[in-house]
């Protein structure tokens, strides 16, 4: 790849997980990976200044301070980021220039913990306003009011001071964390990446008792401006604080020499699984303030300061067993079991392996020490096997030909690497089936968890999806054998089935689990069509125009819809009055154009392609992508192409805008 449209990916890249990190607290990428990107670009940036660019996500802070949010406020000392760094040299290289500078430099090296950074400001010792980061540089977000129910937040100091701001980092004790999303989890809502995107999610919310029910915890890690008092160094500045009854980060130590900074960083990463909240690195300081205001900063870091940044941690362990497991679409699944090990603060027992060519790529076997990596809220995997650890006596592995579930034949898919279950009826696909029917992204089924629907398979009660809706004939019975629980469970979850009887069509169509059909392209479907009778007489044509559905989505929704077995399931659905009709597609103003199928092509004069769909959907007629027999008119506008010149062939009537319109008007 040449080097600009790297950088261009790059930004493009980084501009996106910016987004998904700061504005909607969703992260995809762990930091490790995001801050790699952000460095490779920094490096191109430097190495080809005829390529820099001034929107570039390197240079401002990333977040935008909400302004829908809540009141912005100026920052009086820019809240800036630190330079990171990712190895032993830069580390090194950062302290003897330093030294250089100043032969008698003390370091400060302390944890940098994983959550969000806030500044709290004291006026005559009384705790006045809290703001987040916000764009770093001009203005952060005005927090007082959660920031005042936080338990670690002090509202009065001890000493009166004219004015102080002290700096610190907002972020969630790990089992803290585990409490909100089991608690959500238990209401059926959106669960946290991880405790940092739950810290940031819950100091923006508007009711303050959230924030004080979720236990957000502080500690402080710098003093930013002061009047009436004076600090000599950032170390004596801690110290204060600490004697105002406020956390400040704890363990930090003070060195002298490069070699004593860098022992101190491996401390700190030796030790933090054992630590009960996330850290991401740990931050090398000046210690002396008049010196760090010498040193200054650039346009965008501190120049007395970096942040070392842990690269993901790796554990030896031995694997006991390798187990199989059945998805929904019959895939089987290996997972490799291995002796429990910690891994940045979290108990990791197992690791997938993909599929039998990973496991022949690894060539891991039971009994084989292997290596395993994870970091930060990342899924654990299998790094590598160290072969001078294999016992005597091991054999290579490969997933049997025969289902782990129900012993029938399995097969290797010649296009993918995945073997699979060849039985239709398999109990575990059922059971992974009717998991995604009753999910929150699906049918949304309040409490129906993985043991009832197993039970409930097991014993007979549900042999596909629509059996749901049918369970009800069986209360009676169902109490009696325990199966959901006692009279009040069950009862609680046939209503949490007869509720979800109303869904938008949209929830029904993810619930099929039509191959490559998730929320998205349901929620498109569900726009296009009125009903699922419409979209069950979809011809392919009609459906591939339809936004996030490609050809093989297109083709699987037929193929789904000709099943005859399926054709069974849908009649039991709509008998026991699941809702089949659009919610969001009811707007059909009159019927002047039913029976007629339309075909748009061209760019129209004053009307987009899908105003235009919806004005003749909304009088009754159809849309479809192409031209066939079936056409009843082309509508064309400028530079119509092929599908002019095939209405021409076949005869059918070709309309202009202006012509349509006034058909409908007529
Ligand atoms: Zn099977």
């Amino acid at each position: 790849m040449d080097i600009r449209q790297e950088m261009e990916e790059l930004r493009e890249l980084i501009k996106y997980h910016n987004d998904r990190y700061y504005n909607q607290d969703d992260p995809e990428i762990s930091d490790y990976e995001y801050d790699k990107l952000s460095q490779r670009l920094r490096t191109l940036e430097r190495d080809y200044p005829e390529l820099d660019s001034p929107d570039s996500p390197t240079k401002n802070i990333g977040g935008k301070a909400k302004r829908e949010a809540g009141v912005l406020v100026r920052h009086n000392v820019p809240m800036l980021s630190l330079q990171d760094v990712f190895n032993k040299e830069e580390v090194l290289s950062f302290v003897e220039k330093i030294l250089s500078y100043r032969r008698d430099t003390v370091f400060c090296v302390e944890r940098k913990i994983d959550g969000l950074s806030v500044a709290l400001r004291y006026t005559d010792g009384e705790l006045t306003t809290g703001i987040t980061r916000g764009d770093g540089v001009s203005y952060g977000e005005d927090v007082t009011d959660n920031i005042k129910v936080i338990k670690d937040v002090k509202h009065n100091l001890k000493d009166n001071v004219p004015y102080i701001e002290i700096r610190g980092e907002i972020y969630m004790k790990t089992e803290d964390f585990e409490e909100v999303n089991n608690k959500l989890e238990l209401a059926g809502k959106k669960l946290f990446a991880n405790p940092r995107n739950c810290a940031a999610g819950t100091l923006r919310q508007l009711d303050s008792s959230i924030v004080k029910e979720r236990k957000l915890s502080l500690f402080a890690f710098n003093v930013q401006d002061t009047e009436g008092i004076r600090f000599a160094s950032h170390s004596e500045s801690l110290e204060w604080i600490k004697k105002q009854g406020i956390k400040v980060i704890e363990g930090y130590r003070l060195c002298r020499t490069a070699e004593e900074v860098w022992d101190a960083i491996t401390e700190i990463g030796e030790n933090r699984g054992e630590l009960s909240y996330d850290i991401d690195g740990a931050v090398v300081k000046v210690d002396d303030l008049a010196f760090r205001e010498q040193l200054g900063a650039t346009s965008k870091v501190p120049r007395w300061a970096v942040a070392y940044k842990y690269p993901p941690e790796e554990k030896e362990t031995i694997v006991k067993e390798i187990r199989l497991s059945v998805g929904r679409t019959g895939r089987i699944t290996p997972t490799a079991i291995f002796e429990p090990i910690r891994l940045c603060g979290t108990n990791v027992e197992r690791a997938t392996l993909h599929n039998q060519d990973r496991i022949d790529e690894l060539d891991v076997r039971i009994g084989d020490t292997i290596v395993v990596r994870k970091a930060g809220e990342i899924i654990p995997e299998v790094l590598s096997v160290i072969k001078d650890k294999r016992p005597e006596g091991t054999v290579p592995y490969e997933i049997s030909n025969v289902c782990p579930s129900c012993g029938s034949k399995a097969v290797r898919d010649d296009n993918t690497a995945d073997i699979k279950c060849t039985n239709i009826n398999c109990p575990a696909q059922l059971i992974q089936h009717i998991i995604n029917f009753v999910s929150r992204n699906a049918m949304d089924v309040k409490g129906f968890g993985e043991a009832y629907i197993d039970a409930l398979t097991r014993e007979g009660y549900l042999k596909n999806i629509a059996d749901i809706y049918y369970l009800k004939d069986h209360r009676d019975e169902l109490i009696e054998k325990g199966l959901i629980g006692k009279e009040k469970n069950t009862d609680k979850l046939l209503n949490a089935i007869e509720e979800s009887k109303k869904n938008d069509i949209d929830r029904l169509i993810t619930g099929f689990g039509i191959k490559n059909i998730g929320k998205q392209a349901a929620t498109g479907l569900s726009k296009h069509f009125k009903s699922i009778s419409e979209l069950q007489n979809a011809s392919y044509d009609e459906l591939i125009t339809i936004n996030d559905v490609g050809d093989i989505s297109a083709r699987a929704i037929v193929d789904f819809f000709s099943n005859e077995n399926n054709k069974e399931i849908l009649e039991r659905l709509d008998g026991a009055g699941v809702n089949f009709n659009s919610l969001q597609n009811t707007s059909l103003v009159d019927n002047r154009l039913e029976g007629l199928t339309f075909v748009i092509t061209g760019t129209l004069p004053t009307m987009g392609r899908s105003d235009m769909e919806k004005l003749i959907k909304d009088h009754g007629g159809k849309v479809s992508g192409s031209v066939s027999k079936k056409t009843s008119f082309l509508i064309a506008g400028d530079n119509p192409g092929s599908k002019l010149t095939k209405a021409n062939e076949l005869g059918v009537e070709v309309l202009t805008e202006e012509e349509i319109l006034e058909r409908i008007r007529k």
